[in-house]
């Protein structure tokens, strides 16, 4: 009995996180703040989550519809919400921290073609629990708790079959399994009321599943009232104890402590057994120590600074969606805030760009950046936005195809090959100073489009006295690239002899990384191959970001 007791207690604990009434409710800030208050607990924690698309990776979904396309190190293209289990975690997350309904298929579909289930009916009630706790338990190993994200909102057809594998787990393992749902309280405009009933009806439709919560996490504008919370505890059978409400906030970043102020952690343990091993406190504690210093640092930082992003992937019908750009944005504000600064976003169309010219836009921002980006709409409008920042000496950090078109603009203004262009906008131009990668063309002809970019993590060797190599105070840099197209060697001793810096290459010289403009003729202008947005922590932002806001604050002083 005490040997099964303690083989028990070590096994790693899942916790399911669902979500109610909408989509977009914030599951995936709720289950990083989840994972970093049980890290500075102490514990050992990693987190999956489970996407419903058929789609084998977000490399192939449209950024409009389905937001920024997040690189891991390991090269997968993935869900923003890893981009915000990794600022909140600190770590990095990979193939093993992603899974969708695709890449299941695809398991179950080879294994049937090479009549691995010997030749019974396949169904998908069975295989894709069955695959999906497999997966769960891969990534469960070596962790006190595995948090679980649910992609979708309880009650689509899409996803049923996952929230069925979670109650399979719980089946197996009733003493390790449990679930948290998010839900929505609303309050229209017309009734001026806090509303309860869809966030109710959304536990009936998780108890028609066969899962009861353990914890509800109440989302909203405002907190729920006692009698609020006093229905939702009859509809979920829980008591209010187990009951969090995490209102909106800015920043998200505060969502830890806003549940931890609730007591979230007794609560939780109060249902959840501790893993045996004493953890390690001390550092952990400290962590959530600088944690709480920074979220102060924001609320007292007084300089505003205006940073301009220039992107296209905006408007979505009538709505405009930033969530294209989201760890662009999540970088920036963190290496601000860390410096005391407050970041104001302005954005800029650069289709409006081509029509209206850059200055209208950028007359009163401090810095600019152009983010990573594909196809011809609005290129030229970006490349004014660069000629302008170069011309006007503001900081600039081009990331990806900001550093593609910052070679375009460079060579065509500074160097006088005047119809400069990437390959991939105009395969016949006369200076081809942007190119396919040889390996790349390759794929493109078999219409080899999933996954085939170069992707993720790729060393990059920095020059001496250069701009990056002093913020980054190393030598040697790995950083993360999703691209098919790159710097053209050919023109290398041109736009040198021009005056452009080449500072970051490949260990091995072959492929330019980063480029960058002296400091004698420009305050900071830098560009990356790579996407430097992509390993920001909030209690450590990347050390570009950080180099480009202390530029452009002193930009803006002057
Ligand atoms: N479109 C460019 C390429 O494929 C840049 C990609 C990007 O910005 N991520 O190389």
């Amino acid at each position: 009995m005490l040997a099964e007791a303690a083989v028990k207690t070590k096994m790693t604990r899942y916790i399911f996180i669902s979500g109610g009434v909408i989509s977009g409710l914030g599951k995936g800030v709720a289950t990083a703040s989840i994972a970093f208050l049980l890290k500075s607990a102490g514990f050992k924690v990693n987190i999956v989550k489970i996407d419903m698309y058929l789609n084998i990776d977000a490399g192939t979904m449209n950024p409009l519809e389905h937001g920024e396309v997040f690189v891991a190190s390991d090269g997968l293209e993935t869900d923003h919400d890893l981009g915000n289990y990794e600022r909140f975690l600190g770590r990095r997350l990979g193939r093993k921290n992603y899974l969708t309904a695709g890449q299941l298929y695809q398991r179950i579909l080879e294994k049937e073609r090479a009549l691995k289930y010997d030749g019974i009916c396949v169904e998908a009630y069975h295989e894709v629990p069955r695959e999906t706790i497999k997966f769960l338990r891969r990534a469960a190993k070596n962790s006190d708790f595995l948090l679980v994200e649910l992609g979708g909102t309880v009650g689509e057809y899409q996803n049923v079959l996952f929230f069925e594998a979670a109650r399979r787990l719980k089946i197996k393992q009733p003493n390790n399994v449990f679930f948290i749902h998010l839900v929505y309280l609303m309050t229209p405009s017309f009734l001026g009321e806090m509303k309860t009933k869809p966030a109710q009806q959304s536990i009936f439709e998780l108890n028609r599943l066969g899962i009861s919560p353990d914890f509800l996490v109440c989302r909203g504008e405002k907190l729920p009232d006692k009698r609020r919370i006093k229905k939702l505890a009859l509809a979920a059978a829980l008591d209010r104890e187990f009951i969090f409400s995490a209102p909106d906030t800015s920043p998200v970043y505060r969502v830890p402590l806003i549940l931890q102020e609730q007591g979230f952690l007794a609560e939780f343990f109060k249902k959840v057994d501790r893993p045996v091993k004493k953890p390690t406190l001390l550092a952990h504690r400290q962590e959530l120590v600088k944690w709480q210093r920074l979220i102060k640092k924001i609320d007292s930082a007084s300089k505003e600074v205006r940073i301009a992003i220039c992107g296209k992937y905006y408007l979505s019908g009538n709505f405009s969606l930033k969530d294209a750009y989201v760890s662009v944005v999540e970088s920036l504000k963190i290496a601000a805030w860390h410096q005391g600064i407050n970041p104001e976003i302005v954005w800029v169309d650069a289709e409006k760009v081509e029509k209206e010219g850059p200055e209208k836009f950028l007359r009163s921002v401090a810095g600019v950046i152009v983010p990573g980006g594909f196809g011809g709409r609005g290129v030229e409008g970006k490349i004014e936005v660069i000629r302008w920042v170069r011309e006007n000496k503001i900081p600039y950090l081009g990331l990806c195809y900001g550093m593609q078109l910052a070679a375009v603009e460079f060579a065509r203004n500074v160097a006088g090959l005047k119809k400069a262009h990437s390959t991939e906008i105009n395969p016949q131009t006369p200076y081809p100073v942007i190119h396919i990668m040889p390996d790349q063309e390759k794929k493109l002809l078999s219409r080899q489009y999933g996954a085939t970019m170069r992707l993720g993590n790729w060393p990059c060797r920095l020059k001496k006295g250069s701009l990056t190599r002093k913020a980054y105070q190393k030598s040697l840099i790995y950083e993360r690239h999703r691209h098919r197209y790159e710097f053209n060697n050919q023109y290398r001793k041109k736009l040198k002899k021009a005056g452009l810096v080449i500072s970051g290459v490949t260990p091995d010289f072959a492929l330019v990384e980063i480029i960058e403009l002296p400091k004698s003729v420009h305050p900071f202008f830098v560009a990356t191959q790579f996407h430097p947005e992509f390993t920001t922590r909030f209690l450590s932002p990347n050390p570009l970001f950080l180099a480009f806001v202390k530029a452009a604050g002193k930009y803006s002083v002057k």
